[in-house]
């Protein structure tokens, strides 16, 4: 399965894909997620990208594009499970002619939508294991002890870029360079509309039914 998962800023495409590469059995790659790696490994890549991060702005696609190619070409993305990327047309359009040249077409595009006010209270309320990545919400998902993990114990922390003034430059950007790519998908007929503001289990069985799986 090739699946992108497109929306906003907050819409729960780093929750859903965490279980949906368990339950799809295909690699979850999420381009926010490689940037972020590189940033703590202070890798030439991480200095780069990390200017753009912290101000709420996109890497440049070259940049991006080329990460992207990269992991796309490992042996285990036979399918995968895009998440963060593409965020511009111009990376939409290097993924398709990079698809098309190895004979693996997307096979939908998951769009979730939640609407705006709705997603600046789930990005600045979100913290994050600084130890194994999952992620909670101060209100929606608190973990079982404040500040730490349920999962492995880790300590939780909050992303540089979740502050409010932030969060509002990361909105502005997705509806001036990122929305555009609904339409662009629903022109090649991928698009599958999830309601994104429902329970996470709810945004979960409707993927299911989506993409014809009813594991509700
Ligand atoms: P994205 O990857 O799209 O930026 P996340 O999956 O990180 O979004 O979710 C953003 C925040 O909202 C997190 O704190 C997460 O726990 C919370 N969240 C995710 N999905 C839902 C949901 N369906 N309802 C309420 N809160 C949610
Ligand atoms: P979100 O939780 O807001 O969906 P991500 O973790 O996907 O955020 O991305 C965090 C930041 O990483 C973005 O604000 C941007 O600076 C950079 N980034 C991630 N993916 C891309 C991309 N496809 N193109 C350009 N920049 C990106
Ligand atoms: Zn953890």
């Amino acid at each position: 399965m090739r699946l992108v998962l497109l929306g906003p800023p907050g819409a729960g495409k780093g929750t859903q894909a965490q279980v949906l590469r368990e339950k799809l059995g295909i690699p979850h790659i999420s381009t926010g997620d490689m940037f972020r790696e590189a940033v703590l490994q202070g890798t030439p890549l991480g200095k780069e990208a990390q200017k753009y991060m912290e101000s709420g702005q996109l890497v440049p696609d070259e940049v991006t594009i080329g990460i992207v190619r990269e992991r796309l070409s490992q042996p285990d993305a036979v399918g995968f499970l895009l998440d963060g990327f593409p965020r511009t047309v111009p990376q939409a359009e290097s993924l398709d002619e990079f698809l098309a040249a190895s004979g693996r077409p997307l096979v939908a595009v998951l769009s979730i939508q939640v609407p705006g006010q709705v997603l600046v209270g789930r990005l600045t309320g979100r913290r994050v294991c600084s130890q194994c990545g999952a992620n909670y919400h101060i209100l929606n998902k608190p973990p079982h002890q404040a500040g730490k993990c349920d999962l492995c114990g880790g300590d939780l922390v909050q992303r540089a870029d979740d502050t409010e003034e932030t969060v509002l430059k990361r909105l502005e950007v997705y509806e001036q360079q990122t929305a555009a790519l609904v339409g662009y998908y629903q022109q090649r007929g991928l698009v599958r509309e999830v309601n994104g503001n429902q329970e996470p289990q709810k945004v979960l069985a409707d993927i299911g039914l989506a993409l014809g799986r009813d594991w509700g």
